[in-house]
């Protein structure tokens, strides 16, 4: 693995030990804090004069091609590609990332973590994986953005594989359209008899039938029909 990578090769000493503490404090889909700060403070400790060297490192690192440096609402992250090659835990065990999505990978589609499993029957044998497409990508963005008003920790759903494939599978059937208009009432009927309480994408998803069911029999009672 990266001992043999020549990316990793042609990095200073200083910049392979950086790497090497990214790559072993990364959480299990490869992804890691990428500020300058937070680097020093989990690898280097207490060793307070390396900051202007943990720079230049930093700079190395930045542009080598196996890891993304991306900026989210002012923090930085970084995550490392192709990391299920060196993932080896079980995939059942896997945690998924607390880290939002890479801007850099949504933009080019290169790797977009949320994976989607190919449909029943062109499932290869080796469980083969396609990345998600940006456009799509972008309208799973704008549905668990909905969520901002019903759930103070919606960003967390950016990173989590189980929402982000609840949101894309919702999109499938319903459209962008009607799935925002979807949503869009919940606030209304969140809290009311008889109607679910959803919060999440996946409870979106788990109580359609139960939504739509209710919606219909409410309709005349003044919550805005579909
Ligand atoms: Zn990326």
């Amino acid at each position: 693995m990266m001992w043999e990578d020549p990316t990793f090769n042609n990095f200073s000493i200083g910049a392979r030990l950086l790497f090497v503490g990214m790559f072993s404090n990364a959480d299990d889909e490869g992804f890691i804090r990428g500020d300058a700060g937070s680097l020093k403070r989990l690898i280097f400790g207490f060793d307070d004069n390396i900051k202007p060297e943990l720079d230049g490192w930093l700079n190395e690192i930045r542009v080598a091609k196996n890891i993304h440096f991306y900026e989210t609402e002012g923090e930085t992250y970084a995550h490392f590609l192709k990391w299920d090659k060196h993932q080896k835990q079980q995939k059942d065990r896997i945690q998924l990332t607390q880290y939002p999505m890479c801007s850099i990978c949504v933009a080019s589609d290169k790797q977009v973590p949320t994976k989607v499993k190919l449909s029943k029957g062109k499932v290869s044998k080796d469980n083969t994986t396609i990345a998600t497409p940006p456009s799509v990508a972008s309208e799973i963005v704008e549905v668990i953005n909905l969520f901002q008003s019903l759930n103070p920790s919606y960003k967390k759903f950016f990173g989590n594989n189980t929402q982000r494939g609840a949101a894309e599978r919702m999109l499938k059937i319903h459209g962008l359209e009607k799935l925002k208009k979807l949503i869009e009432i919940l606030p209304q009927t969140n809290g009311k008899q008889y109607m679910p309480i959803i919060t999440t994408p996946l409870q979106l998803e788990d109580k359609m039938g139960m939504l739509m069911f209710n919606l219909k029999k409410t309709e005349s009672k003044g919550i805005q029909s579909l």
